[in-house]
């Protein structure tokens, strides 16, 4: 068996905040896994400090970064292996990206179901974090059929929603912490052209965006809005809202109808060279905000747009993280039930109020939950708003909106955090303990570790 390359790597996350160093392995087969969580377990002193899994590196914190251990990249393991038509399912190596499975599975009339907000990211990084998108009917491992996962204390094992639920559960949203998935088979939806169809309106404020959202007499699969975090006042939350469905053969131009699944990448532009580096203050992000919406339609509008376009189109502006300047940027996401809608706006307004330079944020509803004892969707709301790392005051705010998502029973992201306290974070999650318990059976002697675990005591 050959053995993976080897180096040292400072890593970091989307959001810059906190680099450390690691031992970081490429292996290149799945066999070489076990032998990497070996050699790395801990001894129960400090010399070893385990192993965790890395994608693309795309959570905003800490979470697939382990100062002073290994860290087990995804990066050789990045192979479509089968694609099964009849079962409209996929077989793939972790490193796979969500781009280059678009790229795979478009033209063959495939989507994977639940895409993000970028398409670089990995399918076990999509595992990890049980990732969500614009698709509000469920996350990413609902639409896992199995995968495999090589545990510490137990080797490689298969593991699926119906063989070993309990395992499976676990590793959906587990941050990488019960095991490194090596392989999964996804289950597909069909689709008939690469093009979707999207409605988009104005909303002027957050109460009007919130019930044009609840209303699905459009009958659209995916739903997102663009919030413009500095409005205030009457026109708080204002936003752009996007709802869209695959389009049909039927919503196509003729020339476009003549090959219907032809894919190709979204064309790719610089951040506004009027946004200077680091120079970000409420100003440009009130400039930037107040051009995003004054380019939406005024009235009403339909248009078919490629899949990129419609799902990634921040993937389409080159460099847009280095605008927040050296110092990084933190993203804070939170859900909070149906019923807590004040919640929303009292941070909206907050934000606006202490002049935090947000971006647009993004606000989008789950109806359902599945049975991830770490996974983040619950039927509700969910905003994300990036923020940089530098705002005086910042962390004040943000334990404060904690206190706020907490109390509604809500919680924020894994994937996308960088600084929530431990015990706000236990108190968020309900079903932690269990988790523990699952982890303790694969993992007793804490093999697997990151920043985020010893920062959160997982
Ligand atoms: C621009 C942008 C937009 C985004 N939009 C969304 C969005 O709409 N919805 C959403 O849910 N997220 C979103 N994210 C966050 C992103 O989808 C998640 O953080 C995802 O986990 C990143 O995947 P990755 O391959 O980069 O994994 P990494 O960041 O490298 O790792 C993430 C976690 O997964 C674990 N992991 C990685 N590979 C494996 C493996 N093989 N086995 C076991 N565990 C593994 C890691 O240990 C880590 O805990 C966005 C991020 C960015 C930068």
């Amino acid at each position: 068996m050959s053995t993976p390359l080897v180096r040292h790597e400072t890593l970091q996350g989307w959001g810059r905040t906190s680099p450390s160093e690691s031992t970081v392995y490429e292996p290149d087969s799945e066999f070489q896994v076990p032998a990497i969580l070996e050699a790395w377990e801990s001894d129960g002193g400090a010399q070893r400090r385990g192993s965790i899994a890395r994608g693309l590196g795309r959570s905003y914190g800490d979470a697939a970064q382990n100062a002073g251990g290994a860290v087990v990249s995804s990066a050789a393991l990045s192979r479509i292996l089968e694609l099964d038509r009849a079962a409209a399912t996929v077989r793939v190596e972790p490193g796979v990206s969500i781009e280059a499975l678009l790229k795979f599975l478009v033209p063959r009339g495939f989507f994977p179901t639940v895409i993000p907000g970028t398409g670089i990211v990995s399918v076990g990084g999509g595992i990890g974090a049980d990732i969500h998108g614009k698709f509000r009917h469920g996350s990413f491992c609902d639409f896992v059929d199995s995968a495999t996962l090589v545990t510490p204390a137990l080797g490689p094992m298969r593991i699926s929603a119906e063989t070993n639920a309990d395992v499976f559960w676990a590793t959906a949203g587990g941050m990488g912490l019960t095991g490194v998935v090596t392989e999964a088979t996804l289950r597909l939806h069909r689709i008939a052209t690469s093009q979707m169809r999207v409605d988009t309106t104005r909303c002027r404020d957050i109460d009007d965006c919130m019930t044009a959202m609840m209303d699905d007499s459009r009958g659209e699969r995916y739903s997102v809005a663009w919030i413009d975090c500095l409005a205030n006042g009457a026109n708080l939350g204002r936003s752009i809202l996007e709802t869209a469905v695959h389009a049909t053969v039927g919503d196509l131009p003729a020339e476009r109808a003549r090959d219907p699944l032809a894919y190709g990448a979204g064309l790719s532009v610089s951040a506004p060279p009027w946004m200077p580096n680091g120079l970000l203050n409420s100003w440009t992000v009130k400039a930037f905000n107040e051009l995003w919406f004054r380019k939406s339609p005024k009235r009403p509008h339909r248009t078919t747009v490629s899949i990129p376009t419609f799902f990634h189109p921040l993937d389409m502006v080159k460099g847009w993280p280095s605008i927040y300047g050296r110092h990084g940027f933190v993203q804070y996401q939170f859900v909070v039930p149906y019923g807590h809608e004040h919640v929303v706006r009292i941070i909206l307004e907050r934000l606006s109020a202490a002049k935090c330079a947000s971006f647009l944020a993004v606000l989008k509803r789950f109806e359902t939950s599945n049975a991830g004892l770490l996974s983040f969707p619950m039927p509700g709301w969910t905003l994300a708003l990036d923020v940089p790392a530098m705002h005086p005051g910042l962390n004040k705010i943000l334990d404060a909106f904690d206190d706020l998502v907490l109390e509604a029973d809500g919680r924020v992201y894994l994937a996308k955090d960088a600084r929530v306290a431990p015990q706000r974070f236990a108190a968020m999650y309900p079903h932690l303990e269990r988790w523990r318990e699952v982890r303790a059976r694969l993992d007793p002697n804490c093999a697997l570790q990151s920043d985020l675990s010893r920062r959160l005591g997982l």
